[in-house]
């Protein structure tokens, strides 16, 4: 007993070192040495807006083939700021922050426990490279894991280089996104999540869920960190 007191003993003492040598700031507001690994401190998560969740499919522009589609807070500032402007290695870490924290407010939700696997939406080989990552991916993986379901990253490639969809009306939208992905084995009877930063006009994840659908996939729950709640004028392009 008394060797495990000082083991715990040494294990803070060393993370009091490890503190003041690299101390914690938040990557949103640059304020605070907060005691957390956390990349946003617990002051501009509050100041997120968290949504009820609920379902929004009824909320987007494009909404065929999805079942469900829920979104954990606003697209508002706070969020806008954590998203963009952010080093690589900041955006890998609020990226997984942030499917964490979606991950721990949609654990009671039981359509969540039904899902076989989660699918980020792919980006196309050329916009990867030109871009370097995918944020899609590291928020699946951080919800992924705190949900407990696998994260299928190969399952479904995007094969068409598609154009900025802001300028687009809904059909040239909908044309856009024929065939631009392609699944890569039998999905017949799954509960797939697909999992992406922001929910805006639906045109991306509606297009992934219809090729699913008609290789046979059974539920489709689009997961999303945001949701603009002013949704006019809002120009933030999805992952395209
Ligand atoms: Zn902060």
């Amino acid at each position: 007993m008394a060797i495990l007191t000082n083991i715990s003993n040494l294990n803070s003492v060393g993370n009091a070192i490890i503190s003041l040598l690299f101390p914690n700031q938040c990557l949103v507001c640059k304020g605070g040495e907060f005691n957390s690994s956390d990349p946003i401190c617990s002051e501009c998560i509050i100041k997120m807006h968290p949504l009820p969740i609920e379902n929004r499919v009824h909320e987007l522009a494009v909404n065929d083939s999805v079942d469900m589609a829920l979104a954990g807070w606003d697209f508002g500032d706070e969020l806008r700021t954590a998203i963009h402007s952010l080093k690589y290695e900041e955006r890998a870490r609020i990226g997984t922050f942030l499917g964490k924290i979606l991950g721990e407010r949609l654990l009671s939700e039981t359509i969540i426990q039904n899902l076989d696997y989660l699918i980020p939406v792919p980006l196309h080989p050329i916009k990867f490279r030109e871009r370097g990552f995918n944020q899609a991916e590291w928020i699946a993986n951080g919800l992924g894991k705190t949900i407990q379901i696998p994260v299928r990253t190969q399952l479904m490639k995007r094969v068409k280089h598609t154009i900025s969809q802001t300028t687009l009306n809904r059909e040239e939208r909908l044309n856009n996104m024929k065939k631009a992905f392609k699944i890569n084995e039998d999905v017949s009877d799954r509960n797939i999540g697909i999992v992406d930063d922001v929910l805006t006009t639906g045109s991306t994840i509606s297009s992934m869920a219809s090729i699913l659908k008609n290789a046979g996939a059974k539920k489709i729950i689009a997961l999303t960190v945001a949701t603009p709640l002013e949704r006019k004028n809002d120009t933030y392009t999805e992952s395209v």
